[in-house]
């Protein structure tokens, strides 16, 4: 039985990869210092095979016995929660990333690291490629977030030249689903939670700017179609279907039959104009792409959100 380590495991895609990971047959060892992640997320995780361990991984990790592949999640990864946390945001993804690639090499393990389209920052390429180095502002409120990963990734790729380390990086692109936080700030729970509760939908700027949405399951399956690879390049995971933050606001209303109205605010300071993955090598090496209509993806959200309002 692979024995396999998920950091942030709490968390929004944590949580989902664990439960799959147990699916899969593997014995899983969930660690999380719960600082935007929730027991709740896992309490259905039971039995010998699931271990939940409170922990920081900012700090030195150990893990008694055998280790198969670590999955590198801890980290925030809302604007809003990286904007609240932005020296947690920095170490994480530096020094979080430090000590299990660490763990890695102690235990011979395969790695993943959970890394961002918003390594890309506001992207002068569109869609982004891998082999796009990207257009990130260091010294701006992002930037405790895209630096983080991009350090991780150098990290990543230093032990895997240096080391030896068997080593996987994927690239998320937006992605939604049950068990996202109602308030994490992010546009989807601030979409549907608004157009439940019939109250404003916050448009940043605009609205001309864009995003790709994918829903977590459909991401899930192409992380581990990576972890199982043997692509140590980067890797975007990703919806390729792109729309403005209006059109979206605009779904959002019509899924949910609301009868909320639109709102402009400020745009939040570097906010990237454009997003969308090139997926043509996830596509080729992966044999991934997603299958779940932006519609199906927002009604198992919206239900699960009903009973958060
Ligand atoms: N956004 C918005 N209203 C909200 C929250 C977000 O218009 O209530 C916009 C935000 O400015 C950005 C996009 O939606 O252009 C996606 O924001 P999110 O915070 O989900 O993540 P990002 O893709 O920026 O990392």
């Amino acid at each position: 039985m692979p024995r396999t380590v998920v950091t942030g495991g709490a968390g929004f895609l944590g949580s989902h990869l664990c439960e799959e990971l147990l699916a899969l047959g593997h014995e899983v060892i969930c660690i999380d210092n719960l600082s935007t992640g929730d027991t709740l997320n896992v309490a259905h995780l039971t039995g010998e095979n699931f271990t939940f361990i409170r922990q920081d991984v900012t700090n030195f990790v150990t893990i008694p016995g055998e280790v198969d592949y670590i999955l590198h999640f801890a980290s925030p990864a809302s604007p809003v929660d990286y904007l609240e946390r932005p020296i947690p945001t920095l170490k994480v993804g530096s020094l979080g990333t430090h000590n299990t690639l660490g763990l890695a090499k102690d235990k011979g393990a395969r790695f993943l690291l959970a890394s961002t389209s918003e390594v890309y920052g506001d992207p002068l390429v569109h869609p982004q490629t891998e082999d796009y180095w990207g257009n990130v502002n260091p010294i701006g409120p992002r930037g405790v977030y895209d630096e983080a990963k991009r350090f991780a990734e150098a990290m990543t790729m230093a032990y895997n030249r240096f080391h030896g380390v068997e080593t996987r990086i994927v690239r998320i692109f937006n992605t939604y689903g049950p068990r996202m936080r109602l308030n994490d700030g992010r546009v989807v729970p601030n979409f549907i939670k608004q157009a439940l509760r019939g109250e404003p939908i916050t448009v940043y700027g605009d609205g001309s700017q864009t995003r790709s949405f994918c829903y977590v399951d459909d991401l899930v399956r192409g992380i581990l179609a990576l972890l199982f690879s043997d692509l140590d390049q980067p890797c975007n995971i990703g919806n390729p279907n792109e729309m403005t933050i209006l059109e979206f606001a605009e779904a959002i209303i019509r899924f949910s039959n609301s009868k909320s109205k639109i709102v402009y605010e400020d745009l939040p300071e570097d906010d990237p104009k454009q997003r969308k993955p090139d997926i043509s090598r996830a596509k080729s090496l992966l044999n991934w792409e997603p299958s779940i209509y932006l519609d199906e993806g927002i009604k198992k959200t919206t239900a699960y959100f009903k009973d958060r309002v």
